[in-house]
């Protein structure tokens, strides 16, 4: 996960801090200094950090530490707060057109994530009840209009494409058209991208601009790049107007620079962040957010909100009432592992639970999917019978369970003694709560 190496070095500098009950100009000196050096480590432009640090310092300077108990947590706070702002203070939205539809052109270098963001755009626009379309203006790359066309059966959104011998000039004029004709209320312009940027590429990107109007010009940037990454952006910028930037392959373990730095450098907001190659991988940017993740501070809203769109809220119910009555079986248990697979990659949930990003790496902690997986062997290969009667596994069924799965008798040992442990102190504290009253709740 991005970020990890300029948490670890912001969080010493702030464990530090935390614990004095008086902050000297000389202790504020030095944290500076180190956050200075980490921010430039994690690749944030230099300009960017000198500002940042000279902000963070007068304010420190200033009334609100000296009047603190807690000085070094001001501090914290005032670097939480400008790192915020510096990533554009808050969750730069999508544009709307007065009248449908909604144009985006998608602009990018080759490689960025330009097509896959694209259907992971119009993914997220059809989760909100949208109708979008997308648009396969890259003619150049032999393999991109396929590409395009298999992202779009696979999310069930239509693709225009005239081929690749119409210009992308008049596939988009026409693509917009057709939008308006079938009531399609968003159109997502896939345009061609090249290894560097050139006059020929901006030509064709400015006529396009100029032919269809989008609402939005979003610069598709990869992450991984760094500072590359803002250059490209800048470029762009000057010559396109951009309105908004997707920083992708933040799942990958980039120093992050680039998300710091890119609306300082261009003015141009971050609107979405990519996390992932599957095409539900995208998430809107929120700078509050992202700076308490930067700070090891945990993202429970966005944990939340990934919560609530993906676990179907009755079986959440359900599965409180028979964890409350001690009725969870190994079918529920699966139920339970599935519906937190949906919430993405183990490591990134963690990253957004406040203090897990550390315990992470403690070294007997393993996050593991590959475990995950063969826990879930180990269920499958039970019978309907031993999911819903646990107690019926006996010695022999274990083996028998092992064989099946491809697993050890000690694995499976492992997981019952886990199950029934899970639900001794579900009971336990059901009773505590009152016998399942209506206080008992679970998570
Ligand atoms: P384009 O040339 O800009 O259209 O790039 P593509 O959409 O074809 O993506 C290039 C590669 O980057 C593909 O292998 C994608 O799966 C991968 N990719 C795109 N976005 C992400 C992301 O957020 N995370 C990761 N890990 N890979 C990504």
């Amino acid at each position: 996960m991005a970020f990890e190496g300029l948490t670890n070095r912001l969080s010493s500098v702030f464990s530090k801090l935390r614990g004095k009950g008086k902050v000297s100009e000389e202790d504020l000196n030095e944290a500076m200094r180190e956050v200075r050096l980490a921010l430039l480590e994690a690749d944030v432009n230099f300009k960017v950090v000198k500002e940042f640090i000279a902000k963070v310092k007068e304010r420190a300077l200033g009334q609100e530490v000296e009047k603190s108990f807690t000085p070094g947590m001001v501090i914290i706070d005032i670097v939480n707060k400008e790192l915020t702002d510096l990533m554009g203070g808050t969750n730069a939205k999508l544009a709307k057109a007065n009248k449908p539809p909604t144009v985006i052109m998608m602009a990018g270098l080759q490689g960025a994530g330009k097509t896959t963001t694209s259907a992971k755009l119009a993914k997220l626009l059809q989760k909100q009840n949208h109708r979008p379309l997308m648009v396969a203006g890259d003619i150049y790359r032999p393999a991109a209009i396929k590409q395009l066309q298999v992202l779009g059966e696979q999310i069930k959104v239509p693709v225009f494409t005239l081929g690749d011998q119409t210009s992308p000039v008049e596939i988009a004029r026409q693509a917009v058209e057709h939008a308006k004709d079938n009531g399609l209320d968003y159109v997502i312009i896939d345009t061609a991208g090249r290894l560097h940027i050139d006059e020929q590429l901006m030509e064709e990107l400015k006529q396009i601009h100029a032919t269809v109007k989008p609402d939005e010009v979003l610069l598709v940037v990869d992450a991984m790049t760094g500072q590359d990454a803002v250059n490209v952006a800048d470029s762009f910028n000057k010559q396109l107007e951009l309105t908004g930037v997707v920083l992708t392959k933040l799942d990958g373990d980039t120093r992050g620079g680039a998300a710091i730095s890119v609306k300082a450098v261009t003015g141009c907001p971050i609107k979405f962040a990519a996390l992932g190659e599957k095409i539900d991988a995208l998430e809107p940017f929120h700078p509050e957010r992202m700076a308490s993740r930067i700070l090891g501070m945990g993202d429970m809203l966005s944990l939340i909100e990934k919560a609530q769109s993906n676990i179907d809220a009755e079986k959440a119910k359900e599965m409180e009432r028979k964890m409350r009555d001690a009725s969870f079986t190994f079918d529920d248990f699966l139920e339970q592992m599935q519906q937190v697979k949906k919430l993405g990659p183990l490591d990134q949930i963690l990253d957004m639970i406040p203090g897990m990003g550390k315990v992470k790496q403690m070294k007997d902690l393993k996050v593991d999917e590959k475990q995950m997986g063969r826990i879930e062997a180990i269920v499958h290969s039970m019978t309907a019978r031993e999911r819903n009667e646990p107690d019926l596994i006996n010695h022999s069924r274990r083996k028998r369970i092992a064989a099946g799965s491809g697993t050890t008798l000690t694995d499976v040992n492992r997981l019952i003694k886990q199950f029934d442990d899970m639900r001794r102190m579900m009971k336990q504290f059901s009773d505590m709560m009152g016998g399942g009253g209506k206080g008992a709740k679970m998570m």
